[in-house]
């Protein structure tokens, strides 16, 4: 028996283990895992204590005492927890998360056996990663990449299966100090925008000294059985199912979407919850999605650089609790042809260390025009580097969803619904186009009153555009749902620092040539809206019109991801970033190349796995199919039958040989064109040939014929789990 009727046979026998539900309130587990500064305050020394504190909420140095004192204080903790080994937990471009386990143990040079963990065991490591992805920037033989302790970001212990590992996170950086993962580049995005945004706080309020980007996400996944699973190679490999016809039933009666969750996925559900509150992961919502097996759940959000953190613990925590449940977890943008994909929106906003919502209206007109400001400013942001957005959520799995009808396209544009929209247009196109102090009218735009029922109101949402403002926050619709949101949101906060330096600039320049203060603030808004303009879209983000009327503004619209990365490397990016402090220009390039790897790596193994289920799965199935036919047609002619007893047979026959010999010949030609494409040096002009030259040559036509002989082929001799397996049973 084949593995999909294994499979499908053990879903209907074995009754599914349905875990304890665990009876615990949220907030008796909530953060145990993790070493917050609460349980620092009991393990470490006064002194310790307040170092560690500095440096957490000040960016402070550690020094090396404080260092051993938190370190032993760390170790304490964790092996009253059982923790044996800890391990530098790190981001690297890879896109999953690193992890190299070491122990406690270790042997003094008297052969003495103890437990240790120093203060540089704390701060430094080695882990001889020299295997990660770095784009030229690290010879290989030298291996001497080091992850360097990150203090903003808490100490955790994971626990997997009966091991309990201490986990500190860390950046992942050079020899020679270059970063090498997605954290290091954030955290100084992060910086960047910190100091440009209270500057330009200071306009408002001269009490604010901390600007924080705070990021909820929203993630979508699909969750499937494994033994269906397992029974796809191209699952298992690439994440995704590189054939399958449409199962006749799909997502158009739209009763998954917020029905009751099936009791199975519950049950796998509120297992990685509870590992997730254990280690601090705020989640707060959970509920189905619109495609059959899709699921979503968001946290409350938090600081950008912890949410991340975040969001990567979640994903490889997912993955693990669902194997415990015999379940897996597919985060691919699309794992399933035809039915709506996966995206993992980034709500966005920036909030002050005096309590302060910046993306929130304000109550007072001078709250107001704070609120205008920092809205403004954002616009203008995402209209000067919108290439630079769409490269930063770019991946050969993203390119599968925007633009294709269930998520936004590859068009970047702003949607802010029609009260802001008026109240931007009214600023635009003032009468006379001056502001004066006599302007009541302006500076008590009545913004506040009006917006959180017009905004915060779901019908005022639209839901195809790529960068929504959803009434006290900017959500950026096109991330793709297995990325590392470090990667859009680092451009996000570094273009917006960029943005309000050059504002703080204009607006002080007004001022110098005697302005009155919100007189210049007004005039240097309304020249960023005329500016930016273009960008703002209210309309239907999926509709043909939109291509076409964006074509006509002058937006690009880059659908791949080769192209859209190029972005990356222009002379604007490079001055971009060389003057945040970001990356440097070998950084840049080195991600580049990086990205580009990826990109033919990720098509490289999809078209292999094409030939081998093709070569190994599709044709001999369908040759055996084949032989029934004809045995069947020889037996009626054998019998004396009439031409027109077997006629349906014959037909069938035909076109089962056809679709095999396309199917052969397209993979055979595949394989002979990526021979090609592979002797090609440069790597930019390589991606570009996997993604034209293959992909786009030979995918989908590879695909539609053996989708077709999926439809022909005697079920019972299909190896493969349908899609309507996949998706519907649990
Ligand atoms: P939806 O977009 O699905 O309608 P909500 O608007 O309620 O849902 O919130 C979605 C996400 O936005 C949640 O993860 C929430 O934590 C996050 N969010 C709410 N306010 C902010 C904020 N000020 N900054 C960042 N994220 C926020
Ligand atoms: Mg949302």
């Amino acid at each position: 028996m084949s593995l999909r009727f294994q499979a499908i046979n053990n879903l209907s026998s074995e009754p599914n283990e349905v875990a304890q539900a665990s009876t615990t309130k949220i907030t008796g587990i909530f953060g145990e895992n993790v070493f917050t500064l609460a349980t620092a305050r009991q393990y470490l020394t006064d002194e310790a204590y307040k170092s560690l504190a500095a440096s957490i909420k000040g960016g402070k140095k550690i020094d090396r005492s404080s260092a051993n004192a938190i370190s032993n204080g760390i170790r304490a903790w964790a092996e009253s927890k059982g923790v044996t080994h800890y391990t530098h937990w790190f981001q690297p471009l890879t896109g999953t998360t690193a992890e190299k386990h070491d122990s406690f143990f270790t042997l003094k040079s008297d052969g003495t056996a103890i437990e240790e963990f120093d203060g540089s065991a704390l701060i430094q490591q080695e882990p001889d990663a020299s295997s990660f992805p770095n784009g030229g920037l690290r010879a290989t033989f030298e291996a001497r990449g080091y992850t360097a302790w990150d203090p903003s970001s808490p100490a955790f212990i994971m626990e997997i299966g009966q091991g309990k590992t201490l986990c500190i996170p860390t950046i992942f950086i050079s020899y020679t100090g270059e970063s090498l993962d997605y954290k290091a580049p954030l955290l100084k995005a992060l910086e960047a925008l910190n100091n440009a945004a209270v500057d330009v706080a200071h306009y408002f309020d001269k009490n604010v000294t901390k600007v924080t980007a705070t990021l909820g996400w929203e993630q979508e996944y699909f969750v499937i059985d494994e033994a269906l699973a397992n029974a796809r190679p191209d699952l298992v490999q690439s994440g995704r199912t590189v054939f399958g016809a449409a199962p006749a039933k799909g997502q158009q009666l739209e009763d998954h979407y917020f029905g009751s969750i099936p009791e199975r996925t519950y049950a796998f559900m509120r297992d990685f919850e509870t590992e997730c509150y254990k280690l601090g992961i705020p989640l707060r919502t959970r509920h189905n999605e619109v495609a059959p097996a899709q699921f979503e759940c968001a946290p409350i959000f938090e600081e950008v650089s912890v949410a991340v953190d975040h969001n990567s613990l979640l994903m490889d925590i997912m993955d693990r609790v669902a194997r415990r449940h015999k379940l897996r977890v597919l985060v691919h943008e699309k794992p399933f042809a035809g039915i709506n994909g996966n995206g993992k929106h980034n709500n966005w906003s920036l909030a002050t260390d005096t309590g302060v919502n910046l993306l929130s209206p304000g109550k007072t007109p001078k709250t107001n025009l704070m609120f205008l400001t920092f809205f403004v400013n954002t616009i203008k942001a995402v209209h000067d580097y919108a290439d630079l957005l769409r490269a930063s959520i770019a991946s050969a799995s993203n390119d599968h969803r925007l633009g294709a009808n269930e998520a936004p396209p590859a068009i970047i544009s702003v949607f802010l619904g029609q009260y802001l929209a008026k109240v931007l247009d009214e600023i635009e196109t003032r009468v006379g186009g001056k502001f004066d102090e006599q302007d009541e009218a302006i500076l008590k735009l009545d913004i506040h009153r009006s917006i959180p029922e017009l905004l915060l109101d779901n019908t005022d949402r639209n839901r195809t555009s790529p960068f929504a403002f959803t009434g006290n926050k900017f959500e950026f619709r096109a991330v793709g749902s297995s990325a590392n949101c470090a990667s859009p949101m680092t451009v996000l906060n570094v273009i917006v620092a960029e943005t309000l330096k050059t504002f703080k600039k204009d607006v002080d320049s007004l001022i110098e040539s005697g302005e009155k203060k919100e007189i210049a603030i007004m005039h240097t808004l309304q020249k960023y809206i005329v500016e930016s303009k273009k960008v703002l879209f209210e309309g239907d983000g999926y509709s043909q019109e939109w291509h076409q009327e964006a074509a006509r503004r002058g937006l690009q619209n880059v659908p791949t991801t080769p192209l859209a990365l190029d972005a990356m490397v222009t002379d604007k990016s490079k001055a971009l970033y060389a003057a945040n402090n970001v990356y440097t220009h070998s950084e840049l390039e080195a991600r580049h190349e990086i990205e580009l790897e990826k990109y033919i790596k990720k098509v490289q193994i999809e078209a292999r796995i094409m030939g081998d289920l093709a070569l190994n799965h599709i044709i001999p199935v369908a040759v055996k199919y084949q032989n029934d036919l004809l045995a069947n047609i020889n037996g009626l002619k054998a019998a004396g039958l009439p031409e027109s007893a077997y006629a349906s047979q014959l037909a069938i026959l035909t076109q089962v040989s056809s679709h095999i010999q396309v199917v052969y010949t397209k993979i055979y030609e595949m394989v002979e064109e990526r021979k090609q494409v592979n002797n090609l040096s440069d790597t930019r002009e390589k991606a570009i040939a996997y993604c034209s030259r293959i992909k786009e040559t030979f995918f989908d036509e590879i695909r539609y014929h053996v989708d077709k002989l999926e439809g022909l082929v005697d079920d019972d001799l299909w190896t493969l789990p349908k899609y309507r397996e996949m998706l519907f049973l649990r």
